[in-house]
């Protein structure tokens, strides 16, 4: 093959794995998801992200405000009969209307209502961090499957197109074996009343919150479980990251042979990229974990990494969809989300000891 056609090929591949989520969807119908919680995330992103959906559509909502439940009512023409509180929440198990329950609550809220979800019947689509704690993952993994439904977690970046042919370079070693990763997410987070400060709702800081993508990008490109983890945290604001994490740096190591050195943090903005370096060159992408801004690039001239915005949102619901229409096991599942705490378990294990640690196993 000359250098050209085989570039054409890599775009072909490319192209089609960017769009393998939505390939073998069956086409009509259109499941029905409930949201419970309606924060910022669900607002500005989800419920539009629905309204494009081919095969996902919003069917209910559970609210603890009731003047929130009057807006989405009229927002959403959503009938009185599908809208839910905390407390009401079980009698979803009697709605047919709902097929998916996404959990949009804060993260020590993700396992209670997995559980009650998995007890009414219902398939459920869980935000990032996946729950607190590894524990709690495995409680939320063993109720949805002895309620026979399945389980997804929302890491939307492993729909979008960037993301997806940079799995694809790595795994198929196109610049040889990679070496070594750089990743890193973080943002200056403002208001300090907020959950996300709170260790019992937040289970942690910056790590748990967008940390957690780095983590992610490392695990999905190397395609490898870490099997030591080395991490430090510094803390410039002890008052308002009293309770929580403001900034951690890990290494990991993993079988092959493969370094990573990542970086989170809540205290300054611009942290938001990956670098993978291999054997014959370098790729990655900046921009990396947003909702939006994605690009990607390499040392080699001919191989680029280029592809138009996408809704992630409207991926990776639709791809949950689409797996249960056709009766097939969804990625990334809860066993995904289980694999990303155990490493969060072991860097604050690492940083409370001051030593490496090795991450239990699934
Ligand atoms: P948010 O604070 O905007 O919304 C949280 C919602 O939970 C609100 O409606 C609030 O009323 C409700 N709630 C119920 N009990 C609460 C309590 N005790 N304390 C605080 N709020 C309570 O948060 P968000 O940004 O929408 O985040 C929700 C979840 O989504 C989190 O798990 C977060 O990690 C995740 N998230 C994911 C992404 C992504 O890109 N996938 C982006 C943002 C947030």
């Amino acid at each position: 093959m000359t250098r050209r056609p085989f570039i054409a090929a890599l775009g072909a591949t490319a192209a089609a794995l960017a769009t393998r989520a939505r390939a073998d969807e069956p086409s009509g119908k259109k499941l029905g998801w409930a949201l419970v919680g309606l924060g910022s995330l669900s607002t500005n992103q989800i419920a539009p992200a629905l309204a494009k959906c081919e095969h996902s559509k919003l069917a209910a909502i559970v609210t603890g405000t009731p003047a929130k439940a009057e807006k989405w009512k009229e927002t959403y023409n959503i009938p009185d009969s599908h809208i839910y509180n905390y407390e009401n929440f079980d009698n979803i198990a009697s709605n047919p209307d709902v097929d998916v329950i996404y959990i949009v609550l804060p993260n020590s809220m993700h396992e209670e209502f997995t559980l009650r979800a998995a007890k009414a019947g219902k398939h459920v689509f869980c935000e990032k961090p996946m729950a607190n704690n590894a524990e709690e993952c495995r409680r939320m993994i063993a109720a949805v499957k002895q309620a026979g439904k399945q389980l997804g977690v929302a890491y939307r970046c492993q729909f979008e197109a960037h993301h997806r042919e940079c799995i694809r370079i790595a795994r198929e070693k196109v610049l040889g074996n990679i070496k070594h990763i750089e990743a890193g997410f973080g943002f200056k987070i403002g208001d300090p009343t907020q959950w996300r400060l709170r260790k019992k709702l937040a289970g942690g800081g910056a790590l748990m919150d967008v940390g957690v993508y780095a983590l992610q990008a490392s695990r999905y490109l190397t395609g490898e479980e870490p099997f030591e983890i080395s991490a430090q945290e510094t803390k410039t604001d002890p008052v308002k990251f009293a309770e929580v994490d403001e900034t951690i740096v890990w290494t990991m190591k993993f079988p092959s042979g493969i370094t990573a050195s990542l970086v989170t943090t809540y205290a300054f903005n611009g942290a938001n990229d990956f670098t993978a370096f291999a054997e014959n060159g370098m790729f990655g992408m900046k921009s990396a974990f947003g909702y939006d801004g994605q690009s990607g690039w390499t040392s080699n001239k001919d191989l680029k990494i280029a592809f138009p915005p996408s809704d992630h949102f409207v991926l990776e619901m639709d791809a949950f969809s689409a797996a249960i229409l056709a009766n097939k096991p969804f990625e990334p599942s809860g066993e995904d989300g289980l694999k990303d705490l155990l490493v969060i378990d072991a860097i604050y294990r690492s940083i409370r000891e001051g030593k490496a640690i090795a991450p239990e196993k699934v």
